[in-house]
């Protein structure tokens, strides 16, 4: 069967939901998400970018990383935009490299909580067996539900079939289209601490325009960037 491809319309409205996103960390997960790292003596950060809805944006996070060896970034990957398998190559070498993880963030971006037990699967399977594809590694145990739109039900159809760490967030760059870069700078640097997990999404330039500064509150709150395989100790598949 195949999968309806992700319109541009339906592009435009993720950027939106990334603009959306709440900043606020109080937000009530159910139990069994995951928003935070395992205590650690290190000080350190998970940064997770989502999405990839605008490619020219995911190129930007690309050539970053290319140029900063020392920055790490957990993506949660939208199987079904096109920017996965543009810069495919030179992704697939930074996480061979072990400096960028690759996470569920299912094929189509529906919310979870919305569907049934076999299309949850079918969402999460179609991401994971893109990624075994193209870059030769399971995505699995992690995956991030689109919208931040889970519950009990979700969590237990996704343990079932290996994705035992439901990813959440403790904080948010609340980057997308609508939104000002002097707006995503001031979250991430209200947010960015250590033990977090932080959210941003590459659906538009507003975090790329800001790079220099942002790794700048790493650097200058001496935060180490870490992948979640790092942070909570798992292996590749
Ligand atoms: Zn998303």
């Amino acid at each position: 069967m195949e999968t309806k491809a992700i319109t541009r319309k339906s592009l435009f409205a993720l950027a939106l939901a990334g603009f959306m996103t709440f900043a606020d960390s109080a937000i009530a997960w159910p139990k069994g998400s995951i928003s935070s790292l395992p205590h650690s003596s290190t000080k350190r950060v998970a940064w997770t970018v989502d999405d990839g809805a605008s490619a020219a944006a995911l190129g930007r996070y690309v050539k970053m990383l290319e140029e900063n060896p020392d920055v790490k970034i957990t993506f949660f990957v939208l199987s079904g935009a096109p920017g996965w398998t543009k810069y495919a190559t030179r992704l697939k070498a930074l996480q061979d490299g072990g400096q960028i993880q690759l996470a569920n963030h299912t094929q189509t971006h529906r919310s979870l909580t919305k569907l049934s037990d076999a299309q949850i699967k079918q969402e999460l399977n179609r991401c994971e067996a893109f990624c075994l594809k193209k870059y030769g590694v399971s995505s699995k145990p992690y995956f991030r539900p689109p919208y931040g739109e889970i519950d009990g039900r979700v969590i237990k159809v996704a343990a079932s079939i290996g994705f035992t760490k439901p990813m959440l967030w403790y904080g948010s760059f609340a980057s997308g289209s609508g939104v000002s870069s002097s707006s995503v700078l001031k979250s991430a640097t209200k947010w960015i601490a250590n033990g977090r997990i932080v959210i941003d999404h590459a659906n538009s330039n507003a975090t790329p325009n800001v790079f220099p500064q942002i790794l700048n509150v790493f650097k200058s709150r001496k935060l180490k960037l870490v992948t979640l395989h790092e942070a909570f100790e798992t292996t590749p598949q």
